[in-house]
């Protein structure tokens, strides 16, 4: 079954093996403004410090920042939805298949740099947000 949902867990936690990374597609690169106010902190991956999104970027879906999800294999993830991701790669199809959020097809991110699985880019025919697991996302602080 052609399902991302049932990659193992020492495939969702560490990095991908050789053969997904004919997956990976340049062209879904999105690039998100630096700012000069530094009231807007970055949000990094949690492995290797790529800077990955803002505060400003969450958004609620159905009504939450936060969700728990918990995939057809019993893996629960706390995600986090954000409108706008950059230095992340896409792997395979879109898929409709068990969708945590309903009219939505999913599709794994990973890293660009560390390649290390930080969630899924869901997407509608009119819409698309990104939902991050919480533990692979680290807030900068303000301090700079
Ligand atoms: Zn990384």
């Amino acid at each position: 079954m052609d399902n991302f949902y049932s990659l193992r867990l020492p495939v969702l936690f560490f990095k991908l093996s050789d053969q997904y990374k004919q997956y990976l597609d340049p062209k879904e690169l999105e690039e998100i403004d630096d700012g000069s106010g530094g009231d807007d902190n970055w949000i990094v991956c949690s492995i290797c410090q790529n800077k990955l999104t803002k505060n400003k970027e969450k958004i609620e879906i159905n009504g939450s920042h936060h969700h728990q999800c918990t995939n057809p294999h019993g893996l629960s993830f706390h995600i986090r939805c954000f409108q706008k991701v950059q230095h992340i790669k896409n792997m395979g199809n879109p898929s409709a298949n068990f969708s945590w959020f309903s009219g939505y097809k999913w599709t794994i991110v990973i890293c660009h740099q560390c390649h290390v699985h930080l969630g899924w880019k869901f997407q509608s025919d009119s819409h698309h947000f990104y939902g991050l697991i919480n533990d692979r996302l680290i807030e900068e602080n303000d301090n700079r």
